[in-house]
């Protein structure tokens, strides 16, 4: 007989991508979705054409799925009808200070609720936009991962505890606090949070026929993007973190002590017994892709001699303005004076980003997270062998590059622990 199978979906920045594993965590399958522009129209068109490109009988096994969307990104949805009543609000839009306020008057100090890009100073915006009056009435903010479960479920009451933090979820007691219940808003809080990878529903008869899917297909909660790609690269022990080297850095610890700081853009989601400290800075690879392409990443790289420092002290960023380890909008980068020879100045990026990264593992420590042990290493920094070097030295332990860090295969393994609870 068939074997069941496990479809992991991501929803992205620039694209969305399929992951489909069997039981034993192989995968079987895989497609890719790009979009132009981030809205409701175009991630559900996405969704469609994903499910598509999989074949018909890979879809006709499939028993579990899970969704993962990007972190804080909220959609105002009629709570009947499922349909978007705004455009959505990015992970990346900071709010006006005015809800930025708003959330600090009623959120503990420091809450990374209460940050400009959090899920619950969107909700605040909607909440106090006149435009929006009638319509929130009946309505309810529901995060990317949970709208995307929507269209294949139709169920709108329900969110997971990953994407539940940022709204003000309380993870240690597993509720919504009271500070936040108590709220006239309240009523835009979905109603009922569940652990990622818990079974919500099964998809609909009209999904299920559409996109030739078993009518016993369960959609599961999902999570964020960040915590789908750190559960990929199958880390488990606590102290080992997954550093993200893409466009951006982003730090992943999975620690036994929960930490969270606004102040620092630190937020901690349950897994498992433990805590998976995130942090998302805004150094990253595209600094280095303002003065090189790839290709010269890759022959500069290799000519940098990683036990001669360069002697440069950089602070890489493309704008001013960091998120992690420090939240100041208004810090400046610091990548001069530029010296003539291009290994040089790139050795001089890559140690200041490897400075920054040490200073994140640093900084959580300090906040009271486990000490790092271990780094294992995702996105297109990971195959750079002088950067690991320059890395290891300024973190201070092992780091290696991760087998798997696809957020798509990570929300895979989400769908099918549904099978083994
Ligand atoms: P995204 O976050 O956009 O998905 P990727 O994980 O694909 O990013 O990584 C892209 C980034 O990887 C680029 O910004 C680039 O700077 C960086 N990168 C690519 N090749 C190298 C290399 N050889 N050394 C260091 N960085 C690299």
């Amino acid at each position: 007989a068939a074997q069941d199978l496990y479809l992991g979906m991501d929803f992205g920045t620039s694209g969305a991508r399929a992951a489909v594993i069997n039981g034993s965590c192989t995968q079987v399958a895989e497609a890719r979705q790009s979009y132009a522009v981030n809205t409701t129209e175009e991630w559900e068109r996405a969704l469609w054409l994903l499910l598509e490109d999989l074949p018909a009988e890979v879809r006709a096994h499939t028993a579990a799925i899970a969704i993962a969307g990007t972190t804080t990104t909220c959609i105002l949805t009629d709570a009947r009808s499922g349909r978007p009543l705004a455009p959505a609000k990015l992970y990346s839009e900071a709010q006006a200070e005015e809800y930025v306020r708003l959330a600090a008057a009623i959120a503990p100090a420091n809450h990374s609720a209460t940050a400009s890009i959090s899920s619950l100073c969107k909700l605040l915006c909607w909440a106090h936009d006149p435009a929006f009056e009638q319509a929130c009435s009946t309505a309810v903010v529901l995060s990317h991962a949970d709208w995307m479960a929507s269209l294949l479920h139709g169920r709108l009451d329900t969110t997971d505890a990953h994407n539940a933090v940022r709204l003000g979820y309380d993870a240690e007691q597993e509720t919504f606090p009271a500070w936040l219940t108590s709220q006239p808003f309240a009523g835009l809080l979905p109603r009922r949070v569940v652990p990622p990878g818990h079974p919500v529903a099964c998809v609909t008869p009209q999904t299920a026929e559409r996109a030739g899917l078993p009518a016993s297909c369960m959609v599961c909660a999902g999570t964020t993007d960040s915590v789908a790609a750190f559960m990929a690269a199958g880390v488990e022990q606590v102290g080992h973190a997954v550093t993200s080297l893409g466009s951006t850095l982003a730090i992943d610890l999975l620690s036994a002590t929960r930490v969270d700081s606004a102040a620092n853009g630190v937020t901690s989601y349950r897994l498992g017994r433990a805590w998976l400290v995130d942090g998302g800075s805004n150094t990253g690879g595209a600094v280095l892709r303002r003065y090189f392409n790839a290709q010269e990443l890759e022959h500069l790289s290799r000519r940098i001699d990683p036990r001669q420092p360069s002697g440069m002290d950089y602070y890489p960023l493309l704008d001013p303005g960091q998120r992690f380890p420090i939240c100041d909008p208004h810090l400046l980068p610091r990548m001069t004076p530029k010296p003539d020879d291009d290994v040089q100045f790139l050795q001089g990026l890559l140690e200041g980003i490897a400075n920054i990264e040490a200073e994140s593992f640093h900084m959580l420590a300090t906040l009271g997270a486990s000490p790092v042990l271990k780094v294992h290493t995702a996105g297109g920094g990971a195959r750079n062998q002088a950067w690991t070097t320059i890395r290891q030295a300024a973190v201070g332990v092992p780091v290696v590059a991760s087998l798997q860090a696809e957020a798509a295969f990570g929300a895979a393994l989400l769908a099918q622990t549904w099978k083994r609870t």
